[in-house]
């Protein structure tokens, strides 16, 4: 990417009503744009994010067997009518609107009962099960607040997996697996050390869920935190019986403030009775099929990333998902130019991205935009380097740079993530 032709500015200007730092900081790096209250557009940087979440988070989610799909965002109201969960007074984030016929239709906020009246169609023998499917689907919720930049979107960026299964055993299998690849997607992003497994509560069906809760201060829920035991409790199941029943001291809890970057659930045999979505099994026996569903706040996660990892002077991506790994700064003449179009295209052709600041402006205002825009790896080319044939190289977060010479630089550049 060449910043000369790049559509993405920083900017000084922050809309006047914006409180969250995420969105601050993400609006003067030009990586996403306020539409209006809960609602961002997303610049190419801010994609580019994006994009390597979702990889990390599809990487993991097909490890577990899960085939991704798309379903709609049109939602029929028959379908959720089913439940019970059309009406506004059990879900109160519905967007809802009415086709030219008078027919009324709702904008998808989660899809349980859309993929139970699909999956109907298909399964029909113990032979068609066990399955899971999963999708990228920008969620629509008309959240009461949105104070919390794209922590808290009316428009949001969810992956939602559902699994299907014969009996509790092999959900229970399944959800156990899925929470090994929930936690190794928060590793990778970089989140892994204080993102935990937090109890919450369960719905109508079971007693708990559990949530992915990450400890933030710009976080919106409050958890009780056994660092050791690396579990937490939800406030809103947290009492003295819970923590009997968990084996939790409450002398061994702290009191923290998190956001919830997943949550999965365990519906057991309940929706498929509710539903009457039925399979038949090896003895020829009718049984409800049982549903598990998990959820990761794909934009979200961007959003706590954002918060957890900046200074004064700007974002510090973590190199898994930032959106180049490589910030190239020429100063100087046409030599200067020589050398960097040239390291540009030996660093591109190795498989590495690089956010080449071409622009005619002030060394100043390129180190301050490589620095706000938080790219792991800066690399500064002058008129010394073309005397010395070394380059400047220095992490996003080290005080000093070191020069290496043009093999040196590529190998360290074009190493493994
Ligand atoms: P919250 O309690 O924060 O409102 P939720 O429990 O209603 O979230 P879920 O239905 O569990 O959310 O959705 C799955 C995941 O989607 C959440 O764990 C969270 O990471 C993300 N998410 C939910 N609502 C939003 C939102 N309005 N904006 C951004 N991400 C969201
Ligand atoms: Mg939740």
């Amino acid at each position: 990417m060449r910043l000369s032709q790049s559509f993405s500015k920083t900017t000084k200007t922050i809309p006047a009503d914006e409180q969250a730092t995420n969105a601050k900081l993400l609006i003067r790096a030009g990586f996403i744009n306020k539409e209006m209250a809960g609602v961002y557009a997303y610049l190419p940087l801010g994609l580019r994010v994006i994009e390597n979440i979702k990889t990390i988070v599809r990487e993991e989610m097909n490890g577990l067997g899960a085939s991704e799909l798309l379903m709609s965002s049109l939602q029929p109201k028959e379908t959720w009518e089913i439940t019970g969960r059309w009406d506004d007074a059990v879900v109160d984030v519905w967007f809802k609107s009415k086709l030219k016929n008078g027919t009324d239709v709702g904008f998808g906020w989660s899809h349980e009962e859309a993929l139970m009246v699909m999956i109907s169609k298909f399964v029909k023998s113990y032979r068609d099960l066990p399955l899971s499917v999963y999708q990228f689907q920008t969620k629509l919720r008309n959240e009461l607040r949105a104070k919390s930049g794209i922590m808290r979107g009316r428009e949001f960026l969810m992956k939602d997996m559902y699994a299907f299964s014969r009996n509790q055993a092999e959900l229970d299998e399944f959800y156990e697996r899925s929470q090994q690849a929930y936690l190794r997607v928060y590793d990778r992003v970089g989140l892994g050390q204080d993102t935990f497994v937090t109890f919450a509560s369960g719905g109508a069906f079971t007693q708990f869920s559990h949530e992915f809760q990450t400890v933030t201060a710009s976080g919106e829920d409050k958890i009780y935190l056994d660092r050791a035991k690396r579990l937490a409790v939800n406030e809103e199941v947290y009492n003295d019986d819970v923590l009997k029943q968990l084996g939790l001291n409450k002398s061994d809890l702290e009191e923290v403030k998190s956001a919830e970057v997943g949550n999965i659930f365990n519906f057991g045999s309940a929706k498929g009775e509710q539903m009457d979505v039925y399979f038949t099994d090896e003895d020829g026996e009718r049984k409800p099929v049982f549903l598990s569903s998990y959820g990761i706040g794909i934009s979200r996660l961007m959003g706590v990333i954002a918060e957890h990892f900046n200074d004064e002077r700007g974002l510090i991506w973590p190199e898994a998902i930032a959106p180049a790994k490589v910030y190239l700064i020429g100063i100087g003449g046409d030599k200067v130019a020589a050398l960097g179009d040239e390291l540009y295209n030996l660093l591109t052709g190795n498989g590495v991205a690089v956010i080449y600041d071409d622009r005619d402006v002030r060394p100043g205002e390129k180190f301050a935009d490589a620095d706000l825009m938080g790219i792991p790896w800066r690399i500064v080319i002058n008129e010394e380097t073309n005397t010395t044939g070394n380059y400047e190289v220095k992490g996003r977060t080290e005080k000093s740079p070191t020069f290496l010479n043009k093999q040196a630089l590529i190998e360290k550049m074009s190493g493994a993530k």
